[in-house]
């Protein structure tokens, strides 16, 4: 008895949960399916009474690999799913078209793997209404994909408001700005440039606006600024600096705009202001472009706007690495290359500087190719290529290059910082209190690389992925430009090198700070110290008067090539101020005695020379030593002053201390 009433049981909790799951079907909108890998079949149901009967499709997969597959246009996905077997829920966003109405709807499709049945259980869930209005959304998305300023329906909509908000009698200004042969820089170097060009020449902009103000893209080539309570002057001022900043915006073509700026004092409408100012612009177009005119009261019909134009409105956001690549094959040289793909770059990018390096291991030297600065003494989007050299330990460079070779990016980090010797550490630091992201694609058989630095003045900026990769793109196509010019060879090199000496072996002084590095930055880990030794050749003038000009210049001469006879390798040499004037940068291991072989070598000198009886020549040195990190040019004028302070009529040598001029 117990026995038979046990089914019973089971059975009535059973229907009772079918049920339930049944009505939880009807309420829900949902599709469940079961998808049987074995007969790849599948099967679709909304209630669990009717399974086996619901619709099914058969030979899915099958249809998907031979294209005929009418489910849906996302094969891949589907395909996917159905070789999946999660054993945790799998979601996918899919398209698919359905019964009864079998139209073409966006579905969540969420999929489980039964072991036991060895079949795909899930659902379907519409996602229609949810995609619909995400699309949506974006349409309505207020910035200008490319020129990243608020599109023609925000700004206009955004200046109604303000404007209706302003009470009687206040002032603003309305501009309209439209770049000058535009079709030219289309026609010469491509839509992708002239798009980049678009973007950049708002960027230009917006960096010269204040908060207040407000930019919107019209369309094509053009834009309009609304300025709010500004005085003549300060509009003046304003636009003529928009003018200057757009024509000095590339190295390599001509690139200007014509403004045409009207006044409004409210109540005014945007509609009036705009087609005052559209007039102006046709003025200022007509008068020889590149300037900025106001209002004069004349309306013009032949409106130059892009008012009704919407054909380009549809630009799209074109990939960076995309138009870095295009801008540069445009380009005419590398240099101008490089100039425009940095102003756009950190235009899109949105970042205050970015350097480009090159670093090369095996001289253990760093040149600073390029800098860019968002804003510099009062300039913006500038590009500077006043290249500058420094030397560094050899350690430090390995390791960079090491660490850049394992990662390509570095977030800059006071703990990155730390692992380098304090010279490399001083110029790191100038990074502290940034976000600086180094970038490389140097691999471990380079010597020479470059090492771009993307530069955000905001400490807590947030990279993402996608500027992570564009900017290394970048460097990429930056260091592809710039190879060929610059890693030299080192046979080219060394002719550089040669080029720099003068013909008794001193460096010219420019030559002698930037070789004053490569000396300086081995003095600890060798045990050595530093000394610059300032020379003076007393009694040359007189000299010259009686034995004319050729037996001084040959004593000073002489003089030189001997102090680099002896440890060239740890000394360099210029001339100073005048000819008679002598700097040695050296490293030694023993003051005293480096002081005494230096009196002896001067004592030596003069006698050798076999100078006349009467010759007024004498050599007076002074001896300042200074420690690495201490300024080389310090210590040239510590010893400067000490020597020419001194009063001797014998060669000598005195000491002089070291003092920073610069607290
Ligand atoms: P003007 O000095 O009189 O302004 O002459 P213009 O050559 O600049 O001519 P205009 O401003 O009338 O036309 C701008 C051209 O810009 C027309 C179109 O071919 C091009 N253009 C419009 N929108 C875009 C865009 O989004 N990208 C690019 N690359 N070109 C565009
Ligand atoms: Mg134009």
């Amino acid at each position: 008895m117990t026995e038979t009433k046990r089914p019973d049981k089971d059975y009535l909790s059973l229907e009772a949960e079918r049920s339930r799951y049944s009505l939880m079907l009807h309420i829900t909108k949902d599709i469940f399916f079961e998808y049987s890998p074995s007969e790849d079949k599948l099967y679709l149901f909304n209630s669990p009474g009717e399974a086996k009967d619901a619709d099914s499709l058969d030979n899915l997969l099958d249809s998907i690999d031979k294209n005929t597959c009418e489910l849906t246009p996302d094969t891949d996905t589907m395909k996917e799913i159905l070789l999946s077997r999660p054993i945790t829920p799998r979601e996918d966003e899919i398209r698919l078209k359905l019964p009864p109405n079998n139209t073409l709807l966006w579905y969540r499709v969420t999929v489980r793997y039964n072991t036991r049945s060895k079949t795909l259980i899930g659902n379907v869930h519409d996602i229609n209404q949810a995609k619909e209005e995400v699309k949506q959304l974006k349409e309505l998305n207020q910035i200008d994909p490319l020129s990243k300023v608020y599109n023609k329906a925000t700004a206009i909509a955004i200046i109604e408001k303000i404007l209706s908000e302003r009470a009687p009698g206040d002032k603003c200004a309305l501009a309209v700005l439209d770049i000058d042969n535009f079709k030219q820089v289309n026609d010469s170097f491509g839509h992708l440039y002239g798009d980049a060009v678009i973007s950049m020449v708002a960027g230009t902009i917006k960096n010269l606006l204040d908060m207040e103000d407000i930019i919107g893209r019209f369309g094509g080539d053009e834009f309009f600024i609304f300025i709010n309570d500004a005085s003549p002057a300060e509009l003046d001022s304003k636009l003529e600096k928009i003018r200057v900043t757009v024509y000095n915006m590339s190295a390599e073509m001509d690139i200007s705009c014509s403004i045409g700026a009207t006044v409004g004092v409210s109540p005014c409408s945007y509609h009036d202001l705009f087609a005052q100012a559209d007039s102006a612009l046709y003025r200022a177009k007509k008068n020889g472009k590149n300037r900025y005119e106001y209002f004069d009261g004349n309306y013009y019909e032949e409106s130059i706007s892009y008012a009704d134009n919407i054909a380009e409105n549809t630009t799209k956001d074109h990939s960076i690495t995309e138009t870095a690549l295009e801008i540069a094959s445009k380009s005419k040289d590398p240099e101008g290359a490089v100039f425009n793909i940095l102003r756009h770059v950190a235009v899109l990018l949105n970042l205050d500087c970015i350097e480009v390096l090159y670093y090369d291991v095996s001289d253990n030297r760093a040149d600073l190719l390029f800098q860019y600065y968002r804003e510099l003494n009062g300039q913006f989007n500038v590009v500077v290529s006043d290249k500058k050299k420094g030397y560094y330990a050899h350690e430090d460079m390995v390791l960079l290059k090491k660490i850049l070779c394992e990662s390509q990016y570095i977030r800059y980090s006071e703990k990155f910082k730390e692992q380098f010797t304090t010279k490399y550490r001083n110029v790191l630091a100038y990074s502290d209190g940034l976000s600086v992201i180094m970038a490389s694609n140097v691999t471990p058989r380079d010597n020479v690389f470059c090492v771009m630095n993307f530069k955000d003045y905001n400490e807590n900026r947030e990279w993402t992925a996608k500027e992570l990769k564009d900017i290394l793109d970048v460097e990429k196509i930056v260091a592809m430009y710039l190879n060929g010019t610059y890693t030299t060879t080192t046979r080219e090199k060394a002719m550089e090198q040669k080029l720099a000496f003068m013909s008794s072996g001193a460096y010219t002084i420019p030559q002698f700070y930037e070789e004053s590095g490569k000396l300086t930055h081995g003095v600890s880990s060798e045990n050595k110290h530093l000394a610059l030794v300032h020379f003076h050749i007393k009694g040359l003038y007189t000299m010259n008067r009686l034995h004319g000009r050729t037996m001084g210049s040959d004593f000073i001469d002489g003089f030189i090539r001997l102090l680099l006879s002896k440890d060239s390798a740890n000394r360099i040499v210029a001339q100073y101020t005048d000819l008679n004037n002598i700097i040695m940068l050296m490293s030694h291991t023993d003051a005293v005695k480096a002081k005494a072989d230096i009196l002896a070598d001067m004592n030596e000198y003069c006698a050798e020379k076999n100078l006349p009886a009467d010759s007024p020549l004498i050599i007076r040195a002074a001896f300042c030593p200074f420690e690495p990190g201490m300024v080389v040019g310090d210590a040239v004028e510590a010893a400067a002053y000490e020597n020419l302070h001194t009063d001797s009529d014998e060669n000598c040598i005195i000491d002089a201390v070291f003092q920073p001029l610069i607290k």
